[in-house]
């Protein structure tokens, strides 16, 4: 399976009000930027692709010290998250001229 990059659009259509609770946590506590040596106050700039095995990749920039980071989210260790992930890619497939 190929890498996605979602946009925002897409992102709310794949993941439940519980994920986008999840991501959004993820996304202000638990991104580690390697310069700050501390959680990231802020990520700007990211992009989210479903990884291969329907993770989530986020790649952004610290807000503090503008260093890249990126966490994976590891939504594909849950089964009806990655039945959707695979609906979901089908969907993307289908609209593809
Ligand atoms: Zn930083």
């Amino acid at each position: 399976m190929a890498e996605i990059k979602l946009n925002t659009f897409q992102i709310n259509i794949l993941l439940s009000p519980q994920e986008k609770d999840d991501f959004q946590f993820l996304l202000e506590k638990g991104v580690y930027c390697s310069t700050c040596k501390d959680i990231c106050s802020e990520v700007t700039d990211y992009t989210v692709k479903l990884t291969k095995l329907n993770d989530l990749l986020v790649k952004g920039k610290c807000a503090t010290c503008g260093n890249k980071v990126a966490r994976v989210m590891e939504f594909g260790e849950d089964q009806a998250f990655f039945k959707k992930a695979n609906k979901f890619r089908e969907s993307v497939a289908k609209k593809k001229p």
